[in-house]
């Protein structure tokens, strides 16, 4: 028996972290809003089997940064395991760009307040060593270039490239709940084929608010059947607990024939919240048959009542105090998509 070498370690750890297209861009468009970036710009070349590449305006990266970027757990948002109960970063296990190195070719090139307008353009390799260092002009921020994804991974690389158009909606997907919660930050998002124009997968409006911002992921044609959901308050009110957000409103035409653009956000983090969607669902549907509805829901609680370590990807979130959470949710869905009665008894739909 023997241990397992560094470098294959990495690449069987790194295989689990970035798992698909998808999660690379999520990865990047988070690091992207961790730089305090208000603008966010994400270009895929053939639907990212050529190259996927997230430009930003934020801080840029330091120079004594440069040469642990890509190191395994090296970041800036952690220092101590008791930080987690108040971390606000996306990031805080500095695992994405070490785990990138080890499934793409990854180059950065950044610029910082003091730096610009010149930076410099950084190559690492597999590792996540430092291998090239050069000087160009660049704005302050960040932009790092994915090439060559999953290109030693060849049973990943031949099913990425079987399914890519599967794979790049569901990027554009993950892409636009960014775009629909990042308040501080515009996101942009195209793709660009062989000969072609770059076509546009999400561009919300200039300065929009979360309303506009949603329509313009869901389409002009949504916004009348859409209503707003609100409640605050917990029985023990401890847990600052607040949720906010849209929903359709309970008539046919705003409705979908797929559960797709039912979107959560707790304490601004995109996730996965099964038994949350189910319940929006049935209460939906218990108005409007046969139907799912389209919503954004934020909800805010106490960060120390939330763990967000469970998977890499972070999308699945233990909550304390689901019950209430789910109780609040139930509320305040009921009292958006039930039919309002009017003074004369005569339904109506607001
Ligand atoms: P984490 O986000 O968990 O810290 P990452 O591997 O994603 O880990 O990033 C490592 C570090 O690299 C970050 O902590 C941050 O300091 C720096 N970094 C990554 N991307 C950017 C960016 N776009 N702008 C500025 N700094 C960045
Ligand atoms: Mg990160």
């Amino acid at each position: 028996m023997q241990a397992i070498d560094k470098d294959t370690v990495h690449r069987l750890c790194s295989g689990q972290v970035i798992v698909d297209l998808t999660m690379a861009v999520k990865e990047l468009v988070e690091n992207a809003l961790d730089a305090g970036a208000t603008a966010v710009d994400v270009k895929l070349k053939d639907s990212g089997l050529t190259s996927i590449t997230v430009s930003d305006n934020g801080r840029g990266i330091a120079e004594d940064d440069r040469i642990h970027l890509c190191r395994k757990h090296w970041t800036s948002k952690i220092q101590s395991f008791s930080d987690l109960s108040s971390v606000s970063t996306f990031g805080f296990r500095g695992e994405a760009l070490s785990s990138l190195c080890a499934m793409a070719k990854v180059t950065v090139i950044t610029a910082t307040e003091a730096s610009a307008p010149m930076g410099v353009q950084l190559e690492y390799d597999g590792a996540g060593e430092l291998t090239l260092t050069k000087t160009i002009a660049r704005e302050r921020g960040t932009t790092v270039v994915l090439s060559e994804l999953f290109a030693r991974w060849p049973v990943r690389q031949m099913d990425l490239k079987k399914n890519i158009r599967k794979e790049y909606l569901r990027a554009v997907a993950m892409v636009e709940q960014y775009a629909v919660i990042s308040d501080e930050a515009r996101i942009t998002m195209s793709n660009r084929t062989k000969n072609n124009e770059p076509v546009v997968a999400v561009r919300t409006p200039v300065g929009a608010d979360r309303l506009a911002r949603l329509v313009s992921v869901l389409g002009a044609q949504m916004r009348p059947h859409i209503t707003e959901l609100s409640a605050s308050g917990d029985p023990s009110d401890t847990l600052d607990l607040s949720l906010a957000g849209y929903i359709s409103k309970p008539v046919p035409e705003a409705g979908r024939s797929a559960a797709d653009k039912q979107y959560f956000f707790v304490n601004g983090r995109p996730c996965d919240f099964p038994k949350a969607k189910k319940l929006v669902n049935e209460v939906f549907r218990g108005y409007v048959p046969g139907k799912y509805p389209v919503y954004a829901v934020s909800i805010e609680i106490n960060r120390s009542t939330v763990d967000v370590n469970l998977t890499p990807d972070k999308r699945m979130l233990l909550l304390r105090h689901e019950g209430e959470v789910l109780g609040l949710l139930e509320e305040a869905v009921e009292r958006a998509v039930r039919p309002k009665e009017s003074v004369f008894g005569v339904q109506m739909v607001q």
